[in-house]
């Protein structure tokens, strides 16, 4: 079988500042990493390959040349294959624009994918529309937040998808895409053999021309949305503070301000 994970280099937000001028993120100097929530899905397929012998992952990416480090770390964790979609045709793709490419460097594999993994968003877009996007792009069933996946029969998976207050099972045929939540796993580690490996590697560039992406579909020009503008919230004042009232009067006082609110 073969299982293809997309995986995105984003920024570590958790280092990223605000430039409080511009409110824009200040990237310069901010390490960059694999998207934490594309570390599960790559682990949920490599589980797979494991379980079911004669499997194949490969790695898909777009982005910067310096995005073949993400695609590396991919590889010393146990991957088998990578394509880095690197051109400037596709800067300033929307998220519409962005499936579209990846739906192409999907098709353009010479193994066609059986289950597309996805993060469950990225941290730095954080739109979670990539992975159904692409599903979209290419017709197949998209299911999202699973927090488990196994191939249940020839042609089939077998998922586990998550809502808010509760969780369902789910078969779908293959091929299909799927959406991969924090909870499904812990991440492996990269082995000392894979990181060999991985250092060794010439990551090839692939072209918006090899995939045969149509130009009036990607890149900032083919991008339907627009960001108009990006600002920081205000920041929360903590509201109103009642003090001396008896319990009677604070529970009476708090439900006319819910009923005021239309909150119940
Ligand atoms: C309205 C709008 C306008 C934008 N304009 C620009 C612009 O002008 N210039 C610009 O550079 N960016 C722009 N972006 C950002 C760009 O579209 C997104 O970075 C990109 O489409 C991914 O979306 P996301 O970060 O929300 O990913 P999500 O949809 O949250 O990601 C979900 C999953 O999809 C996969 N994925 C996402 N992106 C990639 C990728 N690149 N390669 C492989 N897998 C991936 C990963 O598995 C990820 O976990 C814009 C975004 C929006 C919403």
């Amino acid at each position: 079988m073969h299982f293809v994970v997309c995986i995105k280099q984003v920024p570590n937000t958790t280092k990223v500042r605000i430039d409080p001028e511009t409110n824009t993120l200040v990237r310069a100097g901010v390490e960059s990493i694999v998207n934490p929530f594309d570390e599960n899905a790559l682990e949920m397929a490599l589980v797979l390959k494991e379980q079911n012998p004669g499997s194949k992952v490969t790695a898909v990416c777009m982005g910067p040349p310096q995005a073949a480090d993400a695609l590396k770390e991919c590889v010393a964790r146990g991957v088998d294959d990578v394509i880095l979609l690197c051109d400037r045709a596709v800067a300033g793709s929307d998220t519409w624009a962005t499936s579209y490419a990846i739906a192409q460097a999907v098709k353009s594999l010479p193994e066609p994918a059986d289950l597309l993994l996805f993060g469950k968003q990225a941290i730095d877009g954080d739109t979670a529309q990539v992975g159904p996007g692409v599903a979209e792009h290419l017709g197949l069933p998209c299911i999202t937040f699973v927090r488990a996946a196994k191939i249940a029969e020839p042609g089939r998976i077998a998922l586990e998808r998550v809502w808010e207050d509760g969780w369902e099972e789910i078969v779908s045929p293959l091929p299909a895409a799927v959406t991969v939540l924090k909870e499904a796993n812990v991440p492996r580690l990269p082995s000392l053999r894979g990181k060999m490996a991985a250092k060794k590697l010439q990551i090839p560039l692939t072209t918006a021309e090899a995939i045969h992406a149509d130009p009036a579909k990607i890149g900032l020009k083919a991008s339907p949305t627009r960001v108009v503008r990006i600002f920081s919230p205000p920041q929360k004042t903590g509201g109103e503070k009642w003090t001396g009232l008896s319990g009677e009067e604070a529970g009476t006082k708090l439900a006319a301000a819910l009923q005021d609110r239309k909150i119940i």
